[in-house]
């Protein structure tokens, strides 16, 4: 087969391909605030979440992020976005378990925290509201999942939500719009290399 017919023949393959998408696109017509579930091992649930919050501030709205498990290490995005004028940022722990060793204060940590996320979530101007790390405070039962649901499913009706963290309770799941378990199939820390400025903090 020459060039010309194989050009020929891929125009009429990527029309039809065409026509598929614009059929599927043309199906989604609403409009709403999502619940996203970011889950899973692999790297990348919490840098997709702040990509989110680049994206809404890029038209101009507001966003609000409550990191529920780091807070005492300044992290890249921190010292980004906090400077941000339409981004409330709020630290709601002190960091891993293993490190704080302190089960009260993580606890109080995570309250403290989650009073405040619900501000954001009973608020209409804020358009993005992510809860980093919640799945562990959850998980640990350090806030009940029962007072978490209704907040959130109560929100503004335009508000989008990210919920980042491995092993997400089966009650974010079943709520979730969108849910991507990110699968670890690689990760240089188990060859030895540690954690680098602008890629993992
Ligand atoms: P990121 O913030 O980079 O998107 P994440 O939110 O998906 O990562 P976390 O479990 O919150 O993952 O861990 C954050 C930190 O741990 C990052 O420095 C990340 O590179 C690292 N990390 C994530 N997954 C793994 C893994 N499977 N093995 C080792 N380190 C990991
Ligand atoms: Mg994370």
């Amino acid at each position: 087969m020459d060039e010309s017919e194989q050009d020929r023949r891929h125009k009429e393959r990527a029309k039809k391909h065409k026509a598929v998408v614009d059929a599927k696109i043309a199906k989604a017509t609403t409009d709403k605030g999502l619940l996203l579930v970011l889950t899973g091992n692999g790297k990348g649930k919490s840098s997709s979440a702040f990509g989110m919050v680049a994206r809404t501030l890029g038209y101009g709205r507001k966003a609000a992020v409550f990191q529920f498990i780091k807070g005492a290490k300044l992290v890249g995005e921190r010292a980004f976005f906090n400077a941000h004028p339409d981004v409330r940022w709020e630290k709601c722990g002190e960091g891993f378990t293993w490190d704080t060793q302190d089960r009260q204060a993580d606890i109080a940590n995570a309250r403290a925290g989650w009073a405040k996320a619900k501000e954001a979530l009973a608020d209409p101007d804020v358009h993005l509201v992510v809860l980093d790390e919640l799945t562990y405070p959850v998980n640990y039962r350090y806030l009940e999942i029962d007072e978490i649901m209704p907040a959130i499913e109560g929100r503004p009706s335009m508000q989008h939500v990210v919920i980042t963290g491995r092993a997400a309770h089966d009650a974010f799941i079943a709520a979730a719009d969108t849910v991507s378990s990110i699968q670890d199939v690689k990760h240089a820390f188990r060859d030895g290399v540690r954690a680098q400025e602008g890629i993992d903090w």
